[in-house]
Protein backbone atom coordinates (compact mmCIF):
# COMPACT_ATOMS: atom_id res chain seq x y z
CA UNK A 1 0.00 0.00 0.00
CA UNK A 2 3.00 2.21 -0.97
CA UNK A 3 1.40 5.32 -3.04
CA UNK A 4 2.48 3.01 -6.09
CA UNK A 5 0.72 0.12 -4.13
CA UNK A 6 2.90 -2.12 -5.57
CA UNK A 7 2.46 -5.94 -5.47
CA UNK A 8 5.68 -8.25 -4.40
CA UNK A 9 5.74 -11.74 -5.01
CA UNK A 10 7.68 -13.87 -2.97
CA UNK A 11 8.51 -11.31 -0.51
CA UNK A 12 10.22 -10.99 2.53
CA UNK A 13 10.29 -8.34 5.10
CA UNK A 14 12.72 -7.34 7.58
CA UNK A 15 11.90 -5.90 11.08
CA UNK A 16 14.51 -4.66 13.79
CA UNK A 17 13.68 -2.57 16.63
CA UNK A 18 10.02 -2.00 15.92
CA UNK A 19 11.01 -0.85 12.16
CA UNK A 20 10.29 -1.60 8.73
CA UNK A 21 14.32 -2.25 7.32
CA UNK A 22 14.13 -4.05 4.66
CA UNK A 23 11.75 -5.28 2.03
CA UNK A 24 12.61 -8.05 -1.15
CA UNK A 25 12.97 -10.80 -2.42
CA UNK A 26 15.91 -13.19 -0.58
CA UNK A 27 16.40 -11.07 2.20
CA UNK A 28 19.40 -12.69 4.81
CA UNK A 29 17.98 -12.39 7.89
CA UNK A 30 20.22 -11.60 10.93
CA UNK A 31 21.61 -14.77 12.98
CA UNK A 32 19.50 -13.76 15.99
CA UNK A 33 16.22 -12.96 14.20
CA UNK A 34 12.95 -14.92 14.72
CA UNK A 35 11.15 -15.74 11.03
CA UNK A 36 7.58 -16.28 10.09
CA UNK A 37 6.71 -18.37 7.03
CA UNK A 38 4.78 -16.47 5.39
CA UNK A 39 4.35 -18.40 1.90
CA UNK A 40 0.67 -18.91 0.66
CA UNK A 41 -0.45 -15.76 2.82
CA UNK A 42 -0.04 -11.96 2.12
CA UNK A 43 1.04 -9.55 4.57
CA UNK A 44 -0.63 -5.77 4.37
CA UNK A 45 -0.14 -3.21 6.58
CA UNK A 46 -2.13 -3.14 10.03
CA UNK A 47 -5.66 -1.89 9.24
CA UNK A 48 -6.63 1.56 10.88
CA UNK A 49 -10.36 1.77 12.34
CA UNK A 50 -11.05 6.01 12.77
CA UNK A 51 -14.42 5.42 15.12
CA UNK A 52 -15.16 2.58 17.33
CA UNK A 53 -17.32 2.96 20.68
CA UNK A 54 -15.18 0.31 22.17
CA UNK A 55 -16.67 1.27 25.90
CA UNK A 56 -20.22 -0.20 24.45
CA UNK A 57 -18.44 -3.15 23.57
CA UNK A 58 -19.25 -4.90 26.89
CA UNK A 59 -22.96 -4.60 25.60
CA UNK A 60 -21.75 -6.90 22.41
CA UNK A 61 -24.76 -7.33 19.90
CA UNK A 62 -27.40 -5.91 22.63
CA UNK A 63 -29.03 -3.60 19.95
CA UNK A 64 -28.56 -5.76 16.75
CA UNK A 65 -32.46 -4.87 16.12
CA UNK A 66 -31.93 -1.24 16.19
CA UNK A 67 -32.53 2.14 15.40
CA UNK A 68 -30.15 4.94 15.64
CA UNK A 69 -33.28 6.54 17.48
CA UNK A 70 -33.57 3.08 19.58
CA UNK A 71 -29.47 3.45 20.34
CA UNK A 72 -30.04 7.62 21.01
CA UNK A 73 -33.30 6.25 23.88
CA UNK A 74 -30.81 3.72 25.20
CA UNK A 75 -27.27 5.20 25.68
CA UNK A 76 -28.24 8.83 25.77
CA UNK A 77 -31.15 9.46 27.58
CA UNK A 78 -31.85 5.87 29.78
CA UNK A 79 -29.31 4.06 30.66
CA UNK A 80 -25.76 5.13 29.29
CA UNK A 81 -25.31 7.06 32.36
CA UNK A 82 -25.65 3.36 34.06
CA UNK A 83 -21.79 2.47 32.89
CA UNK A 84 -19.31 2.55 35.88
CA UNK A 85 -15.21 3.25 35.39
CA UNK A 86 -15.49 -0.58 35.45
CA UNK A 87 -17.61 -1.06 32.87
CA UNK A 88 -15.96 1.31 30.71
CA UNK A 89 -13.08 -0.38 31.13
CA UNK A 90 -14.69 -3.89 30.17
CA UNK A 91 -16.07 -2.82 27.05
CA UNK A 92 -12.60 -0.75 26.21
CA UNK A 93 -10.19 -4.21 27.17
CA UNK A 94 -12.22 -6.75 25.00
CA UNK A 95 -12.96 -4.28 22.06
CA UNK A 96 -9.11 -3.64 22.24
CA UNK A 97 -8.15 -7.56 22.20
CA UNK A 98 -10.86 -7.64 19.54
CA UNK A 99 -9.37 -4.81 17.34
CA UNK A 100 -5.67 -6.69 17.50
CA UNK A 101 -7.21 -10.31 17.32
CA UNK A 102 -8.74 -8.74 14.05
CA UNK A 103 -5.79 -7.33 12.20
CA UNK A 104 -6.48 -3.48 13.31
CA UNK A 105 -3.54 -1.89 14.86
CA UNK A 106 -4.39 1.18 15.22
CA UNK A 107 -8.11 2.09 16.31
CA UNK A 108 -9.82 5.43 17.05
CA UNK A 109 -11.49 4.79 20.65
CA UNK A 110 -15.01 7.43 20.49
CA UNK A 111 -15.57 7.57 23.84
CA UNK A 112 -18.54 9.19 24.43
CA UNK A 113 -19.39 7.56 27.94
CA UNK A 114 -16.50 9.38 29.49
CA UNK A 115 -18.94 11.03 32.27
CA UNK A 116 -15.98 11.78 34.75
CA UNK A 117 -12.04 11.55 34.70
CA UNK A 118 -12.30 8.00 36.55
CA UNK A 119 -13.91 6.81 33.70
CA UNK A 120 -11.31 8.01 31.50
CA UNK A 121 -8.82 6.56 33.27
CA UNK A 122 -10.11 3.27 32.91
CA UNK A 123 -10.71 3.33 29.50
CA UNK A 124 -6.70 4.32 29.18
CA UNK A 125 -6.04 1.65 31.27
CA UNK A 126 -7.67 -0.40 29.35
CA UNK A 127 -6.29 0.47 26.27
CA UNK A 128 -2.41 0.27 27.83
CA UNK A 129 -3.23 -2.77 28.84
CA UNK A 130 -3.14 -3.68 25.19
CA UNK A 131 0.11 -3.33 23.14
CA UNK A 132 -2.08 -1.97 19.97
CA UNK A 133 -2.00 1.83 18.41
CA UNK A 134 -4.70 3.51 20.01
CA UNK A 135 -6.38 7.03 19.90
CA UNK A 136 -8.49 7.97 22.87
CA UNK A 137 -11.56 10.49 21.46
CA UNK A 138 -12.63 11.75 24.91
CA UNK A 139 -16.26 12.65 24.89
CA UNK A 140 -19.13 12.63 26.92
CA UNK A 141 -22.80 12.60 25.94
CA UNK A 142 -23.69 13.27 29.42
CA UNK A 143 -22.61 16.83 29.40
CA UNK A 144 -22.95 19.12 26.31
CA UNK A 145 -19.05 19.66 24.66
CA UNK A 146 -18.99 23.34 26.06
CA UNK A 147 -19.05 22.03 29.67
CA UNK A 148 -17.35 19.31 30.27
CA UNK A 149 -14.41 20.95 27.74
CA UNK A 150 -14.09 23.73 30.11
CA UNK A 151 -13.32 21.89 33.04
CA UNK A 152 -9.54 21.96 33.76
CA UNK A 153 -9.22 18.24 34.75
CA UNK A 154 -9.74 17.57 30.96
CA UNK A 155 -6.43 19.58 30.58
CA UNK A 156 -4.88 17.36 33.71
CA UNK A 157 -6.04 14.73 32.49
CA UNK A 158 -4.79 14.92 29.45
CA UNK A 159 -1.45 16.00 30.45
CA UNK A 160 -1.09 13.18 33.12
CA UNK A 161 -1.84 10.53 30.53
CA UNK A 162 -0.60 11.28 27.20
CA UNK A 163 2.14 13.54 27.40
CA UNK A 164 5.06 11.96 25.80
CA UNK A 165 2.88 8.42 24.68
CA UNK A 166 4.27 9.18 21.25
CA UNK A 167 2.34 7.72 18.26
CA UNK A 168 1.13 4.82 20.38
CA UNK A 169 -0.97 6.43 22.24
CA UNK A 170 -3.25 9.40 20.73
CA UNK A 171 -5.51 11.99 21.81
CA UNK A 172 -8.84 13.85 20.20
CA UNK A 173 -11.65 15.39 21.45
CA UNK A 174 -14.99 14.06 20.34
CA UNK A 175 -18.77 15.82 20.20
CA UNK A 176 -21.20 16.33 18.04
CA UNK A 177 -22.21 19.75 16.86
CA UNK A 178 -25.70 19.76 17.21
CA UNK A 179 -27.37 23.02 18.76
CA UNK A 180 -28.77 26.30 17.04
CA UNK A 181 -27.63 29.21 15.04
CA UNK A 182 -25.71 30.45 18.54
CA UNK A 183 -22.72 27.37 18.11
CA UNK A 184 -21.94 26.84 21.63
CA UNK A 185 -19.91 24.25 20.63
CA UNK A 186 -17.40 27.20 19.56
CA UNK A 187 -16.07 27.11 23.32
CA UNK A 188 -15.32 23.02 22.48
CA UNK A 189 -13.83 23.81 19.71
CA UNK A 190 -11.32 26.30 20.70
CA UNK A 191 -10.52 24.36 24.33
CA UNK A 192 -9.18 21.63 21.73
CA UNK A 193 -7.25 24.35 19.55
CA UNK A 194 -5.67 25.76 22.67
CA UNK A 195 -4.54 22.10 23.24
CA UNK A 196 -3.37 21.52 19.76
CA UNK A 197 -5.60 18.55 19.81
CA UNK A 198 -7.55 17.65 16.67
CA UNK A 199 -11.58 16.74 16.85
CA UNK A 200 -13.44 14.30 15.63
CA UNK A 201 -17.17 14.30 15.05
CA UNK A 202 -20.48 13.17 13.53
CA UNK A 203 -21.54 14.87 10.48
CA UNK A 204 -24.09 13.67 8.20
CA UNK A 205 -26.51 12.00 10.33
CA UNK A 206 -29.93 12.41 9.23
CA UNK A 207 -31.96 14.05 11.91
CA UNK A 208 -29.45 14.63 14.37
CA UNK A 209 -26.61 16.98 12.26
CA UNK A 210 -26.13 18.16 9.08
CA UNK A 211 -25.46 20.73 7.20
CA UNK A 212 -26.00 23.72 9.25
CA UNK A 213 -23.23 21.84 11.26
CA UNK A 214 -21.35 21.54 8.66
CA UNK A 215 -21.83 25.35 8.05
CA UNK A 216 -20.90 26.67 11.40
CA UNK A 217 -18.37 24.10 11.41
CA UNK A 218 -16.45 25.60 8.51
CA UNK A 219 -17.41 29.32 8.63
CA UNK A 220 -15.85 29.37 12.27
CA UNK A 221 -12.74 28.07 10.47
CA UNK A 222 -12.89 24.47 12.85
CA UNK A 223 -12.46 22.15 10.40
CA UNK A 224 -8.83 21.32 9.35
CA UNK A 225 -7.27 18.26 7.87
CA UNK A 226 -7.05 16.51 11.19
CA UNK A 227 -10.61 16.84 11.43
CA UNK A 228 -12.56 13.47 11.11
CA UNK A 229 -16.40 13.72 10.25
CA UNK A 230 -17.50 10.90 11.13
CA UNK A 231 -20.51 9.00 8.39
CA UNK A 232 -20.96 12.22 6.43
CA UNK A 233 -24.56 11.26 4.63
CA UNK A 234 -27.27 13.31 3.91
CA UNK A 235 -25.47 16.10 2.88
CA UNK A 236 -25.73 18.52 0.16
CA UNK A 237 -23.18 19.51 -1.99
CA UNK A 238 -22.58 22.46 -0.43
CA UNK A 239 -21.50 20.56 2.96
CA UNK A 240 -19.85 18.23 0.49
CA UNK A 241 -18.08 21.27 -0.94
CA UNK A 242 -16.73 22.41 2.62
CA UNK A 243 -15.59 19.61 3.66
CA UNK A 244 -13.39 19.11 0.42
CA UNK A 245 -12.18 22.55 0.74
CA UNK A 246 -10.75 22.35 4.06
CA UNK A 247 -8.80 18.77 3.82
CA UNK A 248 -11.05 16.95 6.22
CA UNK A 249 -11.91 13.51 6.18
CA UNK A 250 -14.77 11.32 6.19
CA UNK A 251 -15.43 8.44 8.49
CA UNK A 252 -17.26 6.05 6.66
CA UNK A 253 -19.02 3.01 9.07
CA UNK A 254 -20.69 1.18 6.48
CA UNK A 255 -22.46 -1.14 8.02
CA UNK A 256 -23.59 1.46 10.86
CA UNK A 257 -24.90 3.30 8.12
CA UNK A 258 -27.07 0.61 6.38
CA UNK A 259 -28.83 -0.49 9.54
CA UNK A 260 -28.83 2.43 12.04
CA UNK A 261 -30.41 5.13 9.26
CA UNK A 262 -27.92 7.82 9.04
CA UNK A 263 -27.95 7.87 5.34
CA UNK A 264 -26.70 6.08 2.62
CA UNK A 265 -23.30 5.14 3.33
CA UNK A 266 -21.42 8.14 1.60
CA UNK A 267 -18.07 6.35 -0.04
CA UNK A 268 -20.01 6.74 -3.67
CA UNK A 269 -20.26 10.79 -2.64
CA UNK A 270 -17.10 11.52 -0.82
CA UNK A 271 -15.32 9.83 -3.84
CA UNK A 272 -17.67 12.43 -6.38
CA UNK A 273 -15.94 15.30 -3.80
CA UNK A 274 -12.55 13.82 -3.79
CA UNK A 275 -12.70 13.85 0.31
CA UNK A 276 -10.33 11.37 1.61
CA UNK A 277 -12.09 8.28 3.08
CA UNK A 278 -11.05 5.95 6.36
CA UNK A 279 -12.79 3.29 7.46
CA UNK A 280 -14.42 2.41 10.95
CA UNK A 281 -16.83 -0.12 12.67
CA UNK A 282 -18.51 2.45 14.88
CA UNK A 283 -20.20 -0.14 17.91
CA UNK A 284 -20.07 -3.65 18.78
CA UNK A 285 -23.54 -2.71 20.35
CA UNK A 286 -24.41 -3.78 16.46
CA UNK A 287 -21.93 -4.81 14.13
CA UNK A 288 -18.67 -6.63 13.51
CA UNK A 289 -15.61 -4.71 14.41
CA UNK A 290 -12.98 -6.36 11.66
CA UNK A 291 -12.27 -4.15 8.40
CA UNK A 292 -12.96 -6.72 5.82
CA UNK A 293 -16.09 -6.40 6.92
CA UNK A 294 -16.17 -2.76 6.95
CA UNK A 295 -14.40 -3.27 3.31
CA UNK A 296 -16.76 -5.47 1.50
CA UNK A 297 -20.04 -3.79 2.52
CA UNK A 298 -18.49 -0.52 1.54
CA UNK A 299 -17.95 -1.59 -1.90
CA UNK A 300 -21.40 -3.77 -1.86
CA UNK A 301 -22.76 -0.28 -0.88
CA UNK A 302 -20.86 1.65 -3.29
CA UNK A 303 -22.28 -0.29 -6.11
CA UNK A 304 -24.91 -1.21 -4.91
CA UNK A 305 -26.10 2.37 -5.76
CA UNK A 306 -24.17 2.71 -8.47
CA UNK A 307 -26.26 -0.49 -10.04
CA UNK A 308 -29.52 1.52 -8.74
CA UNK A 309 -29.51 4.32 -10.20
CA UNK A 310 -28.24 2.87 -13.94
CA UNK A 311 -31.38 1.02 -13.15
CA UNK A 312 -33.66 4.12 -12.65
CA UNK A 313 -32.27 5.41 -16.06
CA UNK A 314 -33.07 1.92 -17.47
CA UNK A 315 -29.40 1.24 -18.11
CA UNK A 316 -27.09 -1.43 -16.86
CA UNK A 317 -23.94 -0.99 -15.54
CA UNK A 318 -20.95 -2.32 -17.37
CA UNK A 319 -17.87 -1.38 -15.60
CA UNK A 320 -17.38 -0.76 -11.21
CA UNK A 321 -16.42 2.47 -10.30
CA UNK A 322 -14.93 1.16 -7.00
CA UNK A 323 -12.57 -1.30 -7.14
CA UNK A 324 -10.98 -4.28 -4.19
CA UNK A 325 -7.64 -1.91 -3.90
CA UNK A 326 -9.62 1.13 -3.37
CA UNK A 327 -11.01 0.08 -0.44
CA UNK A 328 -8.10 -1.76 0.92
CA UNK A 329 -6.48 1.67 0.70
CA UNK A 330 -8.93 3.73 2.86
CA UNK A 331 -8.60 0.43 5.54
CA UNK A 332 -4.71 1.34 5.86
CA UNK A 333 -3.50 4.67 4.34
CA UNK A 334 -6.89 5.84 4.78
CA UNK A 335 -6.24 5.91 8.53
CA UNK A 336 -3.29 6.38 8.38
CA UNK A 337 -3.68 10.03 6.44
CA UNK A 338 -7.12 10.86 8.73
CA UNK A 339 -5.03 10.62 12.33
CA UNK A 340 -1.30 12.35 11.29
CA UNK A 341 0.29 9.27 11.12
CA UNK A 342 0.84 8.31 7.56
CA UNK A 343 5.00 8.80 7.34
CA UNK A 344 4.97 6.02 10.49
CA UNK A 345 1.96 3.75 9.86
CA UNK A 346 -0.35 2.69 7.18
CA UNK A 347 1.78 1.11 4.38
CA UNK A 348 4.77 -1.39 4.65
CA UNK A 349 7.58 0.57 3.52
CA UNK A 350 11.29 1.05 4.95
CA UNK A 351 11.66 3.45 7.78
CA UNK A 352 7.72 2.87 8.69
CA UNK A 353 6.48 1.43 11.97
CA UNK A 354 6.11 -1.94 11.98
CA UNK A 355 2.71 -2.47 12.06
CA UNK A 356 1.89 -5.80 9.88
CA UNK A 357 -0.64 -8.02 9.20
CA UNK A 358 0.25 -11.77 7.52
CA UNK A 359 -3.00 -13.16 6.36
CA UNK A 360 -2.57 -16.46 5.90
CA UNK A 361 -4.66 -19.65 7.04
CA UNK A 362 -2.99 -23.24 6.14
CA UNK A 363 -6.31 -25.13 6.70
CA UNK A 364 -8.92 -23.14 4.90
CA UNK A 365 -10.20 -23.65 1.57
CA UNK A 366 -10.74 -20.00 1.19
CA UNK A 367 -6.91 -19.15 0.98
CA UNK A 368 -6.29 -21.03 -2.03
CA UNK A 369 -5.40 -20.10 -4.98
CA UNK A 370 -3.59 -15.98 -4.70
CA UNK A 371 -4.55 -14.87 -8.02
CA UNK A 372 -5.53 -11.37 -7.17
CA UNK A 373 -4.45 -10.38 -3.63
CA UNK A 374 -6.83 -7.15 -3.46
CA UNK A 375 -9.84 -8.96 -4.24
CA UNK A 376 -8.51 -11.32 -1.74
CA UNK A 377 -8.14 -9.23 1.14
CA UNK A 378 -11.28 -7.49 -0.09
CA UNK A 379 -13.51 -10.46 -0.71
CA UNK A 380 -12.51 -13.36 0.80
CA UNK A 381 -10.78 -13.08 3.92
CA UNK A 382 -11.73 -13.22 7.31
CA UNK A 383 -10.79 -12.43 10.27
CA UNK A 384 -9.77 -16.11 11.45
CA UNK A 385 -8.00 -15.75 8.41
CA UNK A 386 -5.63 -13.20 10.62
CA UNK A 387 -2.24 -15.69 11.17
CA UNK A 388 0.06 -13.01 12.69
CA UNK A 389 0.07 -9.40 14.16
CA UNK A 390 2.76 -7.17 14.53
CA UNK A 391 2.11 -3.58 16.56
CA UNK A 392 5.14 -1.56 16.16
CA UNK A 393 7.06 -4.47 15.88
CA UNK A 394 5.81 -6.46 18.77
CA UNK A 395 4.32 -9.46 17.57
CA UNK A 396 0.59 -9.79 19.64
CA UNK A 397 -0.75 -12.70 17.96
CA UNK A 398 1.01 -15.44 15.79
CA UNK A 399 -0.23 -18.64 14.34
CA UNK A 400 -4.14 -17.61 15.03
CA UNK A 401 -3.34 -17.09 19.20
CA UNK A 402 -3.25 -14.02 21.07
CA UNK A 403 0.60 -13.64 22.83
CA UNK A 404 0.39 -12.45 25.76
CA UNK A 405 -3.16 -11.23 26.12
CA UNK A 406 -5.27 -11.97 28.94
CA UNK A 407 -8.28 -12.89 27.18
CA UNK A 408 -9.48 -14.76 30.22
CA UNK A 409 -9.71 -11.26 32.06
CA UNK A 410 -11.83 -9.70 29.28
CA UNK A 411 -14.00 -12.41 29.67
CA UNK A 412 -14.41 -12.25 33.92
CA UNK A 413 -14.68 -8.01 33.78
CA UNK A 414 -17.37 -8.20 30.59
CA UNK A 415 -19.64 -10.89 32.72
CA UNK A 416 -19.39 -8.46 35.93
CA UNK A 417 -20.60 -5.40 33.40
CA UNK A 418 -22.87 -7.42 31.95
CA UNK A 419 -24.32 -8.65 35.21
CA UNK A 420 -24.21 -5.13 36.63
CA UNK A 421 -26.25 -3.90 34.03
CA UNK A 422 -28.81 -6.28 33.41
CA UNK A 423 -29.45 -5.86 37.50
CA UNK A 424 -29.41 -2.12 37.11
CA UNK A 425 -32.20 -2.35 34.62
CA UNK A 426 -34.13 -5.33 35.65
CA UNK A 427 -35.50 -8.19 33.55
CA UNK A 428 -38.40 -6.10 32.08
CA UNK A 429 -36.09 -3.33 30.94
CA UNK A 430 -33.31 -5.60 29.98
CA UNK A 431 -35.31 -7.85 27.74
CA UNK A 432 -37.37 -4.87 26.28
CA UNK A 433 -33.99 -2.56 25.35
CA UNK A 434 -32.87 -6.07 23.37
CA UNK A 435 -36.39 -6.73 21.66
CA UNK A 436 -37.50 -3.39 19.63
CA UNK A 437 -41.48 -3.67 18.55
CA UNK A 438 -41.58 -4.57 15.37
CA UNK A 439 -43.90 -2.03 12.75
CA UNK A 440 -47.03 -3.14 11.65
CA UNK A 441 -46.69 -4.21 7.68
CA UNK A 442 -49.11 -4.92 5.08
CA UNK A 443 -49.05 -8.39 3.55
CA UNK A 444 -49.83 -7.36 -0.45
CA UNK A 445 -52.49 -9.73 -1.79
CA UNK A 446 -52.01 -11.96 -4.37
CA UNK A 447 -54.00 -12.08 -7.30
CA UNK A 448 -52.40 -15.70 -8.11
CA UNK A 449 -52.66 -19.24 -6.83
CA UNK A 450 -50.82 -22.09 -6.81
CA UNK A 451 -52.73 -25.41 -6.51
CA UNK A 452 -50.98 -28.72 -5.71
ZN1 LIG B 1 -20.42 6.65 16.06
Amino acid sequence: MDDSRRLIKDCDVLVVGGVIRDIGPGIKAPDDALEIDARGGIIMPGMIDTHRHMWQTAMRAYGADWTLSQYFVWYYLEHGRNFRPQDVYAGNLLSAIEAVDAGVTTSVDWSHGLQTIDHADAAVDALETIPGRFVLAFGNIQRAPWEWTADKELRDFYVRRFDGKGDMLGFQIAFDVVAGPEFPERAAFEVARDMGVSVTSHAGVLGANGDESVRLMHEAGFMTPDTVLVHCATLSDDSYQRIAACGCSGSVSTESEQSAGQGYPSSWKLREFDIPISLSHDTSVWWSADLFTAMRTTLGADRSRQHSEAHARGEQVTQLDLRSEEVIDWATRGGSKALGLDSKIGSIEVGKRADIVLIKNDDSPVMFPIVNPYGHVAMQAQRADVHTVLVDGNILKHEHRLINIDLEKARSVTEETVAYLADTLGEVAWNAGMHPDLPEKEQISNPYHYNK
